[in-house]
Protein backbone atom coordinates (compact mmCIF):
# COMPACT_ATOMS: atom_id res chain seq x y z
CA UNK A 1 0.00 0.00 0.00
CA UNK A 2 1.07 3.38 -0.88
CA UNK A 3 2.38 5.22 2.44
CA UNK A 4 1.56 8.49 2.69
CA UNK A 5 2.45 11.18 5.24
CA UNK A 6 -1.21 11.64 7.74
CA UNK A 7 -1.95 14.67 9.81
CA UNK A 8 -2.67 12.06 12.85
CA UNK A 9 1.14 11.01 13.07
CA UNK A 10 2.02 14.90 13.40
CA UNK A 11 2.33 15.59 17.00
CA UNK A 12 2.81 19.46 17.83
CA UNK A 13 -0.57 20.99 15.69
CA UNK A 14 -1.11 23.17 18.50
CA UNK A 15 -1.61 26.93 17.44
CA UNK A 16 -0.58 25.13 13.51
CA UNK A 17 -2.86 27.32 10.73
CA UNK A 18 -4.29 24.17 8.94
CA UNK A 19 -5.71 24.39 5.40
CA UNK A 20 -8.44 21.62 5.39
CA UNK A 21 -9.82 20.41 2.00
CA UNK A 22 -13.01 18.70 2.91
CA UNK A 23 -15.37 17.75 0.41
CA UNK A 24 -18.44 19.15 1.71
CA UNK A 25 -20.58 18.22 -1.34
CA UNK A 26 -23.82 16.88 -0.46
CA UNK A 27 -27.11 16.99 -2.03
CA UNK A 28 -29.23 20.21 -1.23
CA UNK A 29 -32.48 20.73 -1.79
CA UNK A 30 -34.52 24.08 -0.95
CA UNK A 31 -31.67 25.32 1.06
CA UNK A 32 -31.83 21.54 2.98
CA UNK A 33 -28.92 19.03 3.22
CA UNK A 34 -30.81 15.97 1.72
CA UNK A 35 -28.15 13.82 2.54
CA UNK A 36 -25.26 14.11 5.03
CA UNK A 37 -22.95 11.15 4.40
CA UNK A 38 -19.71 12.95 3.55
CA UNK A 39 -20.69 15.63 6.75
CA UNK A 40 -20.95 12.89 8.96
CA UNK A 41 -17.76 10.82 7.31
CA UNK A 42 -15.34 14.10 8.58
CA UNK A 43 -16.62 14.33 11.91
CA UNK A 44 -13.65 12.96 13.57
CA UNK A 45 -11.10 14.73 11.28
CA UNK A 46 -12.53 18.18 13.04
CA UNK A 47 -12.89 16.89 16.65
CA UNK A 48 -9.31 15.52 16.09
CA UNK A 49 -7.79 18.94 15.03
CA UNK A 50 -10.16 20.98 17.73
CA UNK A 51 -8.24 18.75 20.55
CA UNK A 52 -4.99 19.46 18.82
CA UNK A 53 -5.66 22.80 19.39
CA UNK A 54 -5.17 23.42 15.33
CA UNK A 55 -6.20 26.18 13.63
CA UNK A 56 -8.23 25.10 11.18
CA UNK A 57 -9.71 27.12 7.73
CA UNK A 58 -11.76 24.55 5.28
CA UNK A 59 -12.21 25.05 2.02
CA UNK A 60 -14.80 22.68 0.24
CA UNK A 61 -16.62 22.83 -3.54
CA UNK A 62 -20.22 22.50 -4.16
CA UNK A 63 -21.77 20.68 -7.10
CA UNK A 64 -20.16 20.98 -10.90
CA UNK A 65 -20.87 24.51 -11.40
CA UNK A 66 -20.33 27.70 -9.59
CA UNK A 67 -22.69 29.54 -7.98
CA UNK A 68 -23.71 27.52 -5.50
CA UNK A 69 -23.81 28.32 -1.55
CA UNK A 70 -22.26 25.94 0.79
CA UNK A 71 -24.30 27.69 3.50
CA UNK A 72 -26.98 24.67 4.47
CA UNK A 73 -23.64 22.30 5.27
CA UNK A 74 -22.11 25.14 7.08
CA UNK A 75 -25.26 25.12 8.94
CA UNK A 76 -25.29 20.92 10.19
CA UNK A 77 -21.05 21.99 11.08
CA UNK A 78 -21.93 25.20 12.69
CA UNK A 79 -24.83 22.89 15.34
CA UNK A 80 -21.73 21.15 15.99
CA UNK A 81 -19.19 23.22 16.41
CA UNK A 82 -20.73 26.48 17.06
CA UNK A 83 -17.51 28.63 17.13
CA UNK A 84 -16.92 27.76 13.54
CA UNK A 85 -17.40 31.09 11.43
CA UNK A 86 -18.75 31.33 8.09
CA UNK A 87 -16.96 33.49 5.50
CA UNK A 88 -18.61 34.09 2.39
CA UNK A 89 -15.85 36.11 -0.04
CA UNK A 90 -12.68 34.69 0.33
CA UNK A 91 -10.86 37.89 -0.95
CA UNK A 92 -12.71 40.18 1.79
CA UNK A 93 -11.01 41.67 4.82
CA UNK A 94 -13.21 39.40 7.08
CA UNK A 95 -11.71 36.65 5.51
CA UNK A 96 -8.18 37.71 6.25
CA UNK A 97 -8.89 38.79 9.92
CA UNK A 98 -10.74 35.72 10.68
CA UNK A 99 -8.19 33.52 9.72
CA UNK A 100 -5.26 35.61 10.98
CA UNK A 101 -7.37 35.59 14.37
CA UNK A 102 -9.02 32.05 14.77
CA UNK A 103 -8.57 30.70 18.17
CA UNK A 104 -6.94 27.38 18.68
CA UNK A 105 -8.96 24.47 18.65
CA UNK A 106 -11.50 26.39 16.20
CA UNK A 107 -12.65 26.59 12.52
CA UNK A 108 -12.79 29.40 9.81
CA UNK A 109 -15.30 27.69 6.77
CA UNK A 110 -14.92 29.38 3.05
CA UNK A 111 -17.62 29.62 0.62
CA UNK A 112 -17.70 27.01 -1.98
CA UNK A 113 -14.19 27.44 -3.69
CA UNK A 114 -15.77 26.72 -6.95
CA UNK A 115 -17.14 30.08 -6.99
CA UNK A 116 -14.11 31.46 -7.98
CA UNK A 117 -12.23 30.12 -11.54
CA UNK A 118 -9.17 29.44 -10.63
CA UNK A 119 -10.03 26.32 -8.45
CA UNK A 120 -10.89 24.56 -11.33
CA UNK A 121 -7.72 26.27 -13.49
CA UNK A 122 -5.54 25.55 -10.77
CA UNK A 123 -4.49 29.28 -11.56
CA UNK A 124 -0.98 30.08 -9.37
CA UNK A 125 -2.33 32.86 -8.23
CA UNK A 126 -5.40 31.26 -6.43
CA UNK A 127 -3.50 28.42 -5.43
CA UNK A 128 -1.18 31.12 -3.63
CA UNK A 129 -4.06 33.09 -2.43
CA UNK A 130 -5.61 29.68 -0.68
CA UNK A 131 -2.01 29.04 0.90
CA UNK A 132 -1.76 32.83 1.90
CA UNK A 133 -4.08 31.54 5.11
CA UNK A 134 -2.13 28.78 6.45
CA UNK A 135 0.92 26.74 7.16
CA UNK A 136 0.25 23.24 5.97
CA UNK A 137 -2.42 21.40 3.72
CA UNK A 138 -4.20 18.65 4.84
CA UNK A 139 -6.26 16.64 2.14
CA UNK A 140 -9.12 15.14 3.49
CA UNK A 141 -11.55 14.99 0.49
CA UNK A 142 -10.65 11.78 -1.03
CA UNK A 143 -14.00 11.95 -2.85
CA UNK A 144 -12.96 15.08 -4.81
CA UNK A 145 -8.92 13.58 -5.11
CA UNK A 146 -9.18 12.19 -8.77
CA UNK A 147 -10.07 16.21 -10.01
CA UNK A 148 -6.50 18.56 -10.90
CA UNK A 149 -8.35 21.59 -9.48
CA UNK A 150 -6.12 24.62 -7.38
CA UNK A 151 -7.28 23.04 -3.41
CA UNK A 152 -6.09 19.35 -4.63
CA UNK A 153 -2.61 19.44 -6.75
CA UNK A 154 -2.05 23.53 -6.46
CA UNK A 155 -1.69 23.56 -2.65
CA UNK A 156 0.36 21.14 -2.03
CA UNK A 157 3.12 22.14 -4.13
CA UNK A 158 3.50 25.28 -1.42
CA UNK A 159 2.96 23.74 1.81
CA UNK A 160 3.51 20.81 4.19
CA UNK A 161 1.36 18.49 3.34
CA UNK A 162 -0.80 15.54 4.68
CA UNK A 163 -4.08 13.69 4.28
CA UNK A 164 -6.70 13.16 6.48
CA UNK A 165 -7.59 10.09 8.41
CA UNK A 166 -10.90 9.70 6.21
CA UNK A 167 -8.68 9.80 3.51
CA UNK A 168 -6.47 7.57 5.23
CA UNK A 169 -9.24 4.90 5.38
CA UNK A 170 -10.50 4.97 2.02
CA UNK A 171 -6.58 4.26 0.68
CA UNK A 172 -6.08 1.31 3.17
CA UNK A 173 -9.43 -0.02 2.84
CA UNK A 174 -9.87 0.00 -1.04
CA UNK A 175 -5.85 -1.04 -1.45
CA UNK A 176 -7.06 -4.34 -0.17
CA UNK A 177 -8.69 -4.81 -3.56
CA UNK A 178 -5.10 -4.61 -5.16
CA UNK A 179 -3.92 -8.26 -2.88
CA UNK A 180 -7.52 -9.46 -2.32
CA UNK A 181 -8.19 -12.79 -0.74
CA UNK A 182 -10.55 -15.75 -2.47
CA UNK A 183 -12.58 -15.81 -3.21
CA UNK A 184 -12.82 -12.12 -4.83
CA UNK A 185 -16.27 -11.26 -6.13
CA UNK A 186 -16.46 -8.08 -8.13
CA UNK A 187 -20.03 -6.79 -8.62
CA UNK A 188 -20.38 -3.62 -11.15
CA UNK A 189 -23.44 -2.30 -11.94
CA UNK A 190 -24.28 1.38 -12.97
CA UNK A 191 -24.12 3.27 -16.47
CA UNK A 192 -21.38 5.37 -18.30
CA UNK A 193 -19.73 2.00 -19.64
CA UNK A 194 -16.49 3.90 -20.64
CA UNK A 195 -15.64 4.65 -17.02
CA UNK A 196 -16.22 1.28 -15.78
CA UNK A 197 -13.70 -0.34 -18.32
CA UNK A 198 -10.35 0.48 -16.53
CA UNK A 199 -11.73 -1.23 -13.80
CA UNK A 200 -13.25 -4.24 -15.30
CA UNK A 201 -10.00 -4.98 -17.55
CA UNK A 202 -8.13 -4.65 -14.05
CA UNK A 203 -10.04 -6.58 -11.87
CA UNK A 204 -10.83 -9.60 -14.06
CA UNK A 205 -7.76 -11.16 -13.60
CA UNK A 206 -7.38 -10.33 -9.51
CA UNK A 207 -11.52 -11.85 -8.83
CA UNK A 208 -12.84 -15.21 -8.96
CA UNK A 209 -16.45 -13.86 -9.97
CA UNK A 210 -17.11 -10.45 -12.02
CA UNK A 211 -21.00 -10.08 -12.09
CA UNK A 212 -22.19 -7.39 -14.56
CA UNK A 213 -25.49 -5.70 -13.98
CA UNK A 214 -27.20 -2.57 -14.35
CA UNK A 215 -27.58 -0.71 -17.66
CA UNK A 216 -23.63 -1.79 -18.37
CA UNK A 217 -24.83 -5.31 -18.80
CA UNK A 218 -27.08 -4.03 -21.55
CA UNK A 219 -23.63 -3.22 -23.45
CA UNK A 220 -22.61 -7.50 -22.85
CA UNK A 221 -26.43 -7.94 -24.24
CA UNK A 222 -25.81 -5.50 -26.96
CA UNK A 223 -22.55 -6.97 -28.10
CA UNK A 224 -23.83 -10.38 -28.05
CA UNK A 225 -26.40 -9.18 -30.78
CA UNK A 226 -29.50 -9.00 -28.85
CA UNK A 227 -32.47 -7.06 -29.66
CA UNK A 228 -32.79 -4.20 -26.82
CA UNK A 229 -35.35 -2.28 -27.02
CA UNK A 230 -35.81 1.16 -25.80
CA UNK A 231 -32.98 0.00 -23.14
CA UNK A 232 -30.29 1.87 -21.82
CA UNK A 233 -26.85 1.54 -24.09
CA UNK A 234 -24.00 2.93 -24.87
CA UNK A 235 -23.75 4.59 -28.63
CA UNK A 236 -20.27 2.93 -28.48
CA UNK A 237 -19.76 -0.36 -29.73
CA UNK A 238 -17.23 -1.64 -27.25
CA UNK A 239 -15.16 -4.72 -28.57
CA UNK A 240 -16.13 -7.44 -25.04
CA UNK A 241 -15.47 -11.26 -27.15
CA UNK A 242 -12.33 -11.69 -24.88
CA UNK A 243 -14.46 -10.82 -21.74
CA UNK A 244 -17.58 -13.11 -22.49
CA UNK A 245 -15.25 -15.85 -22.92
CA UNK A 246 -14.25 -15.61 -19.93
CA UNK A 247 -15.68 -17.91 -17.69
CA UNK A 248 -15.41 -15.66 -14.70
CA UNK A 249 -17.63 -13.27 -16.04
CA UNK A 250 -21.51 -13.44 -14.95
CA UNK A 251 -24.44 -11.34 -16.83
CA UNK A 252 -27.96 -11.17 -15.87
CA UNK A 253 -29.98 -14.47 -17.03
CA UNK A 254 -32.99 -12.59 -16.81
CA UNK A 255 -34.37 -9.06 -16.34
CA UNK A 256 -37.12 -6.70 -15.05
CA UNK A 257 -38.71 -4.86 -17.86
CA UNK A 258 -41.11 -2.10 -18.41
CA UNK A 259 -43.04 -1.87 -21.44
CA UNK A 260 -46.54 0.25 -22.11
CA UNK A 261 -46.56 0.76 -18.78
CA UNK A 262 -46.58 -2.60 -17.67
CA UNK A 263 -44.05 -4.72 -15.96
CA UNK A 264 -42.07 -7.76 -17.04
CA UNK A 265 -39.64 -10.09 -15.43
CA UNK A 266 -37.54 -12.13 -18.54
CA UNK A 267 -35.12 -13.21 -20.29
CA UNK A 268 -32.70 -10.52 -21.80
CA UNK A 269 -33.12 -12.41 -24.99
CA UNK A 270 -36.95 -11.48 -25.08
CA UNK A 271 -37.02 -7.44 -25.05
CA UNK A 272 -40.12 -6.32 -27.66
CA UNK A 273 -39.84 -3.01 -29.67
CA UNK A 274 -40.24 -0.01 -27.02
CA UNK A 275 -39.52 -2.02 -24.24
CA UNK A 276 -37.21 -1.05 -21.60
CA UNK A 277 -34.74 -3.62 -19.13
CA UNK A 278 -35.29 -1.35 -16.19
CA UNK A 279 -32.98 -3.78 -13.49
CA UNK A 280 -31.77 -7.03 -12.84
CA UNK A 281 -34.60 -10.17 -12.05
CA UNK A 282 -35.21 -12.49 -9.82
CA UNK A 283 -33.11 -15.63 -10.77
CA UNK A 284 -30.24 -13.58 -11.52
CA UNK A 285 -29.86 -12.42 -7.68
CA UNK A 286 -30.82 -15.70 -6.38
CA UNK A 287 -28.10 -17.52 -8.19
CA UNK A 288 -25.73 -14.72 -6.52
CA UNK A 289 -26.95 -15.67 -3.54
CA UNK A 290 -24.09 -18.59 -2.82
CA UNK A 291 -21.37 -16.80 -4.31
CA UNK A 292 -21.64 -13.76 -2.58
CA UNK A 293 -22.23 -15.26 1.01
CA UNK A 294 -18.88 -17.54 0.87
CA UNK A 295 -17.08 -14.97 -0.75
CA UNK A 296 -13.53 -13.77 1.77
CA UNK A 297 -14.03 -10.44 -0.20
CA UNK A 298 -16.76 -8.72 -1.90
CA UNK A 299 -16.46 -5.02 -3.63
CA UNK A 300 -19.15 -3.93 -5.38
CA UNK A 301 -19.86 -0.56 -7.35
CA UNK A 302 -23.03 0.77 -9.10
CA UNK A 303 -27.12 0.03 -8.63
CA UNK A 304 -28.55 -2.58 -10.53
CA UNK A 305 -31.44 -0.69 -11.99
CA UNK A 306 -32.96 2.51 -12.98
CA UNK A 307 -32.88 4.56 -9.76
CA UNK A 308 -34.15 7.73 -11.20
CA UNK A 309 -37.44 5.02 -12.51
CA UNK A 310 -38.02 3.70 -9.05
CA UNK A 311 -36.55 0.79 -10.38
CA UNK A 312 -34.44 -0.49 -6.87
CA UNK A 313 -35.87 -3.90 -5.82
CA UNK A 314 -32.57 -5.43 -7.75
CA UNK A 315 -30.11 -3.01 -6.27
CA UNK A 316 -31.79 -3.86 -2.49
CA UNK A 317 -31.68 -7.28 -2.77
CA UNK A 318 -27.96 -7.46 -3.98
CA UNK A 319 -27.59 -5.14 -1.14
CA UNK A 320 -28.96 -7.94 1.49
CA UNK A 321 -26.86 -10.13 -0.46
CA UNK A 322 -23.55 -8.38 0.35
CA UNK A 323 -24.62 -7.70 4.07
CA UNK A 324 -24.61 -11.58 4.77
CA UNK A 325 -21.00 -11.89 3.02
CA UNK A 326 -18.41 -13.79 5.85
CA UNK A 327 -16.02 -11.76 4.35
CA UNK A 328 -14.74 -8.12 3.83
CA UNK A 329 -17.23 -5.97 1.90
CA UNK A 330 -16.52 -2.63 0.10
CA UNK A 331 -19.30 -0.36 -1.55
CA UNK A 332 -18.38 2.74 -3.30
CA UNK A 333 -20.45 4.97 -5.95
CA UNK A 334 -22.05 8.29 -5.45
CA UNK A 335 -25.21 6.75 -6.52
CA UNK A 336 -25.31 3.82 -5.18
CA UNK A 337 -23.86 4.65 -1.66
CA UNK A 338 -27.43 7.31 -2.27
CA UNK A 339 -29.29 4.26 -3.26
CA UNK A 340 -28.31 2.24 -0.04
CA UNK A 341 -27.91 4.55 3.18
CA UNK A 342 -31.31 4.70 3.81
CA UNK A 343 -31.67 0.53 3.82
CA UNK A 344 -30.99 -1.71 7.17
CA UNK A 345 -28.35 -3.21 5.33
CA UNK A 346 -26.09 0.05 5.02
CA UNK A 347 -24.48 -0.37 8.24
CA UNK A 348 -23.06 -3.84 7.69
CA UNK A 349 -20.75 -3.65 4.86
CA UNK A 350 -17.06 -3.41 6.02
CA UNK A 351 -16.46 -0.40 4.30
CA UNK A 352 -18.43 2.50 2.44
CA UNK A 353 -16.27 4.68 0.58
CA UNK A 354 -16.99 8.29 0.29
CA UNK A 355 -16.15 8.31 -3.68
CA UNK A 356 -17.54 8.00 -6.48
CA UNK A 357 -15.30 8.88 -9.72
CA UNK A 358 -12.35 9.20 -6.90
CA UNK A 359 -13.24 5.33 -6.06
CA UNK A 360 -13.47 4.48 -9.48
CA UNK A 361 -10.01 6.66 -10.48
CA UNK A 362 -8.22 4.73 -7.52
CA UNK A 363 -9.15 1.22 -7.66
CA UNK A 364 -8.09 1.73 -11.40
CA UNK A 365 -4.82 3.49 -11.25
CA UNK A 366 -3.99 2.60 -7.81
CA UNK A 367 -3.37 6.59 -7.34
CA UNK A 368 -4.68 9.75 -7.42
CA UNK A 369 -3.74 13.20 -8.87
CA UNK A 370 -4.52 14.43 -5.55
CA UNK A 371 -2.33 11.78 -3.88
CA UNK A 372 0.38 12.32 -6.51
CA UNK A 373 0.54 15.85 -5.60
CA UNK A 374 1.71 14.77 -1.79
CA UNK A 375 3.98 12.56 -2.78
CA UNK A 376 5.87 14.88 -4.37
CA UNK A 377 6.40 16.52 -1.34
CA UNK A 378 9.36 14.40 -0.45
CA UNK A 379 11.30 16.50 -2.73
CA UNK A 380 14.48 17.84 -0.55
CA UNK A 381 13.19 21.48 0.15
CA UNK A 382 9.79 20.10 1.62
CA UNK A 383 11.47 17.69 3.52
CA UNK A 384 13.07 21.09 5.07
CA UNK A 385 9.89 22.20 5.22
CA UNK A 386 8.79 19.40 7.58
CA UNK A 387 11.87 19.60 9.68
CA UNK A 388 11.25 23.47 10.52
CA UNK A 389 7.89 23.48 11.35
CA UNK A 390 7.76 20.01 13.38
CA UNK A 391 11.11 20.01 15.45
P1 LIG B 1 -22.29 5.12 -9.08
O1 LIG B 1 -22.61 6.59 -8.97
O2 LIG B 1 -22.77 4.36 -7.89
O3 LIG B 1 -20.86 4.85 -9.43
P2 LIG B 1 -23.16 5.07 -11.82
O4 LIG B 1 -23.10 6.55 -11.85
O5 LIG B 1 -22.23 4.27 -12.64
O6 LIG B 1 -23.14 4.55 -10.30
O7 LIG B 1 -24.61 4.61 -12.30
C1 LIG B 1 -25.77 5.05 -11.70
C2 LIG B 1 -26.84 5.23 -12.73
O8 LIG B 1 -27.08 4.02 -13.43
C3 LIG B 1 -28.15 5.62 -12.07
O9 LIG B 1 -28.59 6.79 -12.73
C4 LIG B 1 -29.05 4.43 -12.38
O10 LIG B 1 -30.39 4.83 -12.54
C5 LIG B 1 -28.45 3.91 -13.65
N1 LIG B 1 -28.81 2.52 -13.93
C6 LIG B 1 -28.44 1.41 -13.28
N2 LIG B 1 -28.99 0.31 -13.84
C7 LIG B 1 -29.73 0.74 -14.87
C8 LIG B 1 -30.54 0.08 -15.86
N3 LIG B 1 -30.67 -1.23 -15.85
N4 LIG B 1 -31.13 0.87 -16.78
C9 LIG B 1 -30.98 2.20 -16.79
N5 LIG B 1 -30.24 2.87 -15.88
C10 LIG B 1 -29.62 2.15 -14.95
MG1 LIG C 1 -22.91 8.11 -10.45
Amino acid sequence: MIKLPTITSVKNLKDKKVLLRLDLNVPIKDGVVTDDFRIRKIIPTLKFLEEAGAKTIIISHLDEKEGKTLEPAAKILISKFPRMKFIRDIYSNEARSETDNVSAGNFVLFENIRNWKGEKENDPEFVKHLTSFAEIYVNDAFSASHRKHASIVGVPGLLPSFIGPLFASEVENLSKAFSPSHPFVFLMGGAKFETKIPLLNKFLPLCDTMFIGGAIANDFFKAKGYFLGDSTVSEENFKLDDMMKNPKVVLPIDVRTQHKGFRFMKKPTEISIGERIWDMGEKTMKNLALPIRDASFVVWNGPMGNLEAGETAGTIELARLVSQCRGMTIVGGGDTVAALEKTEFFSKFTFVSTGGGAMLDFLANETLPGIDAIRKKTAPKAVSWFKRLFS
